[in-house]
């Protein structure tokens, strides 16, 4: 995970220039998502309530469906791995290429493979990589990471990227036209797809009836890697399977438009193996690995409704505080709501600081009512707070809010602190007990006070 400060003090340090960025972006898409919705759907809450049917159907007999899309899978001429923890997808990744003697290969965006670090694996053995997803390239050029799942850049703005190609030698000349930049970008990596021998992609679903592979891009970058390819490794965690290609349309339709409020997403390509004799260029081979990386565990846990995610990002646009602080300060590929669920989930175990995380919310349920597959977010948050209560995992709030349950669970202690609270008006932050309490009490800005007549007026008028 990224070694970065826990959410709140991150938060308070991100400069305005990207929280800018990340409000302009993050409140754009969410308008467009209620505009494509609510325009063509009547009731698009009943078409979320079926789509959660769908996924948590999938998950109950989700052993069932994986050696039914394995068969389907190998029918279609797919060779199909299991890779239990991450690193064995990335094992099975490197010694898949290494088989088919590949050096160069392009990679499309895949949050599976941010999961697991593959890029740097890869390339210290040996292997060029190169992101063709425009927003991953130029997150590749500037050694970031993502911060969206959909819109990997949208903490930077045009003239970052700008620098960044000059910088890069991308362009001669600074240029910050969006379309300029994109042609730039189109130029630089049609060379280098024409020389990659592999392409590695993630995978959106899986239909455990057909096998077929379901992408979606709206840059076309999968399909052109394809191309020239000839080897193609999906890597796909387990709960991407549903069972028929029928449940695709439920799906394809929830996802274009909670993405990015499209009907459907540009490039929507449906793969059903490796390309045979009559089609003219593709891929000869077809890997699948099928990654599991502790979502078993969560499948076991009192939170597997996370499972039924697909990655829209629907919810990571909506939060008051994703918008504030940035995916960055998640510290780990799932900024927003779904990655305070997902992450201390999949990564708690090795980094057990990330039970901050499910801290980081308000708990407004904004989260919930925009995710296309119904997910209870706010719930799963409080599961995972109390859990790491329970686990005396200490979280942001600890200090002030322990006393503060004491004081008021207790009638004599709270009379007492009633007759002194006038006087919290009149004293400097810097004499509260201890440091941390300075640091919560700097970041607020306290009410005057106004209270502790209450008691006083109730006895007034029992006694009347
Ligand atoms: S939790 Fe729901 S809204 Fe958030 S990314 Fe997943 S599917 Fe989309």
């Amino acid at each position: 995970m990224i070694d970065r400060q826990p959410i709140d003090t991150y938060a308070r340090q991100i400069s305005d220039e990207k929280q800018t960025s990340v409000i302009t972006g993050s409140t754009a898409s969410t308008d467009k998502r209620f505009n494509a919705l609510f325009t063509d759907y009547a009731d698009p809450d009943s078409l979320r309530k079926l789509a959660a049917k769908i996924k948590d159907h999938t998950l109950h007999h989700l052993d069932t469906y994986l050696e039914q899309a394995e068969a389907s899978l190998q029918r279609n001429g797919v060779t199909v791995h299991f890779a239990d923890s991450g690193d064995d997808a990335r094992e099975t990744v490197l010694n898949i290429l290494r088989g088919h003697e590949v050096t160069q290969l392009t990679k499309s965006k895949s949050m599976a493979s941010e999961e697991i670090h593959l890029n740097p694996y890869l390339i210290e053995n040996g292997i060029e990589v190169l992101e063709s997803d425009l927003g991953e390239f130029i997150i590749q050029l500037d050694g970031d990471e993502p911060s969206h799942i959909v819109r990997p850049i949208i903490h930077k703005n045009r003239r970052e990227i700008a620098r960044t190609f000059q910088r890069e030698g991308i362009a001669e000349d600074y240029n910050d036209d969006p379309g300029t930049i994109t042609r730039r970008a189109r130029v630089h990596l049609r060379e280098k797809y024409m020389l990659a021998q592999a392409v590695i992609t993630g995978g959106n679903f899986i239909s455990a009836e057909s096998g077929r592979l379901v992408l979606v891009t709206n840059e076309g970058n999968t399909r052109f890697g394809m191309a020239p390819s000839k080897v193609h490794i999906a890597l796909v965690g387990i709960e991407k399977l549903v069972p028929t290609d029928r449940d695709l349309g439920v799906f394809l339709n929830l996802l274009g438009r909670s993405a990015t409020g499209q009907q459907l997403t540009v490039y929507t390509e449906f793969i059903s193996g490796p390309k045979d004799d009559s089609q003219p260029s593709g891929p000869e081979h077809m890997h699948v690995v099928f990654m599991n990386h502790g979502r078993t565990d969560v499948l076991d846990s009192n939170c597997r409704e996370i499972l039924r995610c697909i990655r829209c990002s629907a919810c990571q646009n909506v939060c008051p505080v994703y918008r504030q602080a940035s995916g960055h300060a998640y510290r780990s590929p799932y900024g927003g709501p779904i990655g305070a669920v997902l992450s201390p989930l999949l990564f708690g175990d090795r980094f057990p600081e990330l039970a901050d995380l499910p801290k980081a919310s308000s708990l407004c349920g904004a989260c919930n009512e925009v995710c296309p597959v119904d997910i209870p977010i706010p719930d799963l948050l409080l599961r995972l707070r109390d859990k790491a209560k329970r686990a005396h995992i200490p979280q942001p709030g600890d200090l002030p809010m322990t006393p503060f349950a004491t004081l008021a669970t207790s009638p004599s202690l709270w009379r007492t602190a009633m007759t002194m609270s006038k006087a919290m008006n009149h004293l400097p932050i810097q004499v509260a007990p201890v440091r941390p309490l300075q640091d919560w009490l700097g970041q607020r800005t306290l009410p005057d006070w106004h209270g502790g007549d209450f008691r006083k007026w109730l006895k007034a008028r029992k006694e009347k």
